[in-house]
């Protein structure tokens, strides 16, 4: 187990060429001088990059010909291919199926939510930080894939630009909001896609710096959230960061006995020992913490073990929220609880003033758990070779 959390190796460099989305703004300014080329420019491209989102070097209206020839030869603006695209049929949820230059398939899912009272609508990313995941819940489709490799800073920083372009296209109005002002870019993003972000920290600190910059994307660290499975590392550097990103703590059981059971990482960090890496935590940064819950029908689901979770998180007040998440079935050894068991679970949280809420099913109809579009795309393929796209849902 000691060997699995591998430190990440922040890879810049993909191919021959230099992402750009890899860098932030002064390693671009140091890989544009050790070109010779004047620093200034690297504020023009990163610009371009992440104001106007251009996808490619000939629109840098305002760069020398030669710069941009230069860039086209040297540098590359993402190297993803998008495989499919799928709308839920409510038009909430959109599901990417990306390839990766190495030809390994990632997921990446953009939720958009209309305005509640006067506020405004958001459109929240959900990145994807590797290719398939060491931890192996048993619960999860990707955990099932096993482990490919970890994502690089700008592979990541691609996925939430693909959408951030397409919002920038085509803004989002809710149906049935005529009057609501029609969104046109990215306000969250959340790292529960693929993969365990913890596990390839170096990255994806790296990734959200890049989309924090106010010369770039400039998105507001409050508005991104890192969800773990529990590695213990991850979180105490963390709490560290100058950027305010939120935690999101994969609990899913509150006994070490049953957590071992579906959360194989569980043998390594314990629950008592995250729950107190959870209190530094919030010693260390003031902020709260979610605790998701994925509830699995007559495994982790009754009154008894409501009254264990409540206890175990009512020391942290105010400053614990639990999401509950009725599993997305992905294989047949679990199913969702009824509407019932999910009333009474949340009532005895509610009943010992632990905060939660249950997070609303979405995009049912283009498989939006993580890992089970990939899954999906793999079965087909595997069955009848050479289809390489998946029908586009609208
Ligand atoms: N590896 C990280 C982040 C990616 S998973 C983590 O585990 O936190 C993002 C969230 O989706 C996690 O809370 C995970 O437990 C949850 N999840 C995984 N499989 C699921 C499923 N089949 N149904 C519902 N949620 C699931
Ligand atoms: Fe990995 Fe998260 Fe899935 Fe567990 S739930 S296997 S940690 S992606």
């Amino acid at each position: 187990m000691r060997n699995m959390i591998r430190t990440a190796s922040s890879t810049i460099q993909t191919q021959e060429k230099t992402d750009l989305l890899a860098l932030t703004l002064p390693q671009l300014q140091q890989w544009l001088k050790e070109r010779g080329e004047a620093s200034f420019r690297a504020k023009q491209i990163y610009n371009w990059l992440f104001r106007q989102l251009v996808p490619d070097f000939a629109a840098m209206k305002n760069l020398p010909q030669t710069l941009r020839t230069r860039l086209e030869e040297e540098a590359s603006i993402g190297l993803m291919t998008v495989r499919s695209e799928q709308h839920s049929k409510d038009g909430r949820t959109r599901k990417l199926l990306l390839e990766l230059s190495d030809g390994r398939l990632i997921e990446t899912v953009l939720m958009l939510y209309p305005p509640i009272g006067d506020g405004s609508s958001r459109a929240t990313v959900c990145v994807s930080s590797q290719a398939g995941c060491a931890l192996g819940c048993t619960f999860c489709a990707t955990g099932q894939m096993g482990f490919d490799r970890h994502l690089t800073a700008g592979e990541i920083v691609a996925q939430v630009l693909y959408f951030a372009r397409e919002l920038k296209d085509a803004p989002w109005r809710a149906a049935g909001l005529p009057h609501s002002t029609p969104i046109d870019h990215i306000t969250n993003i959340v790292l529960m896609g693929m993969g365990e972000p913890m596990h390839n920290y170096t990255n994806v600190m790296q990734a959200l710096h890049i989309l924090n910059s106010n010369d770039g994307f400039n998105l507001g660290a409050r508005h991104m959230t890192i969800s773990t499975a529990g590695l213990l590392p991850g979180i105490q550097k963390l709490s560290q960061e100058d950027l305010q990103i939120n935690l999101a703590i994969s609990l899913h059981a509150p006994t070490n006995e049953l957590r071992s059971k579906t959360m194989p990482i569980n043998n390594r960090y314990p629950i008592e020992q995250l729950i107190e890496a959870c209190h530094e935590y919030i010693k260390a940064t003031g902020r709260q913490v979610t605790f998701e819950y994925v509830l699995l029908a007559g495994v982790n689901d009754t009154p008894e073990h409501a009254t264990q979770l409540a206890n175990l998180l009512a020391p942290f007040k105010q400053l614990a929220h639990v999401n509950c998440i009725p599993v997305n079935v992905t294989t047949a050894a679990y199913s969702t609880p009824g509407p019932d068991a999910i009333r009474t679970f949340r009532q005895i949280l509610t009943e010992h003033s632990v905060s939660n809420t249950v997070r609303a099913e979405r995009g049912d109809d283009i498989a939006a758990a993580c890992g089970q579009l990939r899954t999906r795309f793999e079965n087909r393929k595997n069955i009848a070779k050479g289809a390489t796209t998946l029908p586009i849902v609208q």
